[in-house]
């Protein structure tokens, strides 16, 4: 038995990417190492209304805990810069039940779904890729058409491929734990030195639990769990909400900066295994289920016309470069550039642009999704008057 398409890794990419190759009439199979769809998790589980939208799906109560529509930003000397989009702006979701919708999703679109099996190898026998599954403890091969590589930030479908790895790894932890919000309508940032490189966060569930993580550059004096114990431990905005028990733990990497090529022949990479989610909120949901759309069809169609030649898949890769590579690449550098300003630099920023009329500028074009286009409108001349000199060095350099 040949397959057209088979997917590995069970997440948000893998289920979206299986269920477009399946709806092209393709004979599909999703492989997943672990026992149980969406477990562990490693994520906040904060998707913006675009990102649910994108996965073809209504939030509905199944999944989605809470609305939030807006942020509280904490700059390092503890002003709060507060930033409401009016409406509801994204869903803090379980993750577990979201996975599993997707997974459903394709399961009845005609996909073919194997738990507990780990692709550890793959090879090439005239045209047909060979899969080495460790299934329930016993090795078997799986041959296919196509692969498609959705088995996260690790990926072994991507190094098998020759397409190499995510260099830039930034490391997340959080624990759900019980916090007393001032708003559940609003998440909580908080940026500087407390998380280097990246950003702090709290989420809430609900008034009286919230997430909270951080994710930091590697290569930083500290790891990622000794800046949360000292933010929980240390941060009065935090103490005074937190009682500093624990309900969840959880840790991951988030892949930033996409391999150079996500295709050769036979084989598409796509989600965090091709580094295909945002760098400056590390969120990968929206981004993921956007490529894999396109890997699904193209997949699909390159093996069902018997043709899954690298020349012939290249199109993936222009098509999701073409929806998503340009804003990628100016999240690099607001990441970067944000990345390596001191505290100082953050304080006087966040100041400048606590004022009525900046305000007013980023509950109307501020988008998670496109950080690029509320820049882009502070910059016009008419804002960026308000707003002082290392702003406007910021908005420079990113775009
Ligand atoms: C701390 C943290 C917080 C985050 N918060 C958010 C957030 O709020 N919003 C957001 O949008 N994103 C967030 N992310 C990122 C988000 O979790 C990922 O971008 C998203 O899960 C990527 O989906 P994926 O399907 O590409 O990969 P994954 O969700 O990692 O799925 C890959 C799947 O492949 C399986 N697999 C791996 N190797 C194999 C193998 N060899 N054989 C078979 N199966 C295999 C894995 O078990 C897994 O199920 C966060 C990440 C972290 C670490």
């Amino acid at each position: 038995m040949i397959y057209d398409v088979v997917v590995v890794g069970a997440g948000p990419t893998g289920s979206t990417a299986a269920r477009y190759a399946a709806s092209y009439g393709a004979k599909v199979l999703m492989i997943e190492e672990h026992a149980s769809i969406g477990t562990p998790v490693e994520c906040t589980g904060l998707l913006s209304t675009r990102a649910v939208a994108e996965c073809d799906i209504d939030p509905d109560d199944d999944f989605v805990l809470n609305s939030v529509r807006g942020a509280f930003v904490h700059s390092p000397n503890g002003t709060c810069l507060p930033i409401d989009g009016g409406k509801t702006k994204a869903y803090v979701v379980s993750r577990k039940i979201f996975d599993r919708r997707l997974a459903s999703m394709a399961v009845e679109e005609g996909t073919e779904l194997l738990l507990k099996g780990r692709v550890t190898g793959m090879t090439e026998e005239e045209g047909i890729r060979a899969l080495s599954v460790m299934h329930m403890g016993k090795p078997t091969t799986i041959r296919t058409k196509m692969v498609i590589g959705a088995d996260g930030v690790k990926s072994t479908i991507a190094r098998h491929a020759g397409l190499g790895k995510v260099e830039r790894v930034l490391s997340g932890i959080q624990v759900e734990a019980p916090y007393n919000s001032d708003n559940d309508d609003f998440v909580e940032l908080f940026v500087g030195s407390r998380a280097p490189g990246f950003f702090a966060w709290t989420v809430p569930v609900n008034e009286k639990i919230s997430r909270i993580g951080l994710a930091v550059e590697k290569g930083n004096e500290h790891n990622a769990i000794d800046y949360l114990k000292e933010i929980i431990s240390a941060d009065p905005h935090i103490c005074d909400r937190h009682s500093r028990s624990t309900l969840d733990l959880v840790v991951g990497g988030i892949p930033i900066g996409p391999l150079e090529r996500t295709y050769t022949d036979g084989v598409l990479i796509a989600g965090d295994a091709a580094g295909q989610v945002k760098p400056t909120s590390g969120g990968g949901i929206y981004t993921g289920a956007a490529c894999a759309k396109i890997a699904g069809e193209v997949a699909a169609k390159a093996a069902l016309e018997g043709d899954v030649s690298a020349q012939r898949l290249g199109s993936y890769e222009k098509r999701w470069k073409s929806e998503l590579g340009r804003e990628l690449g100016i999240g690099m550098r607001i990441h970067d550039f944000a990345g390596g300003m001191s505290d100082d630099e953050l304080d006087e920023m966040i100041m400048s642009m606590n004022n009525p009329a900046i305000l007013e500028m980023i509950t109307k074009y501020g988008d998670m999704d496109h950080p690029s286009r509320l820049i882009k409108k502070l910059l016009n001349p008419m804002n960026s008057r308000h707003l002082i000199g290392v702003f406007r060095a910021f908005a420079k350099a990113v775009l």
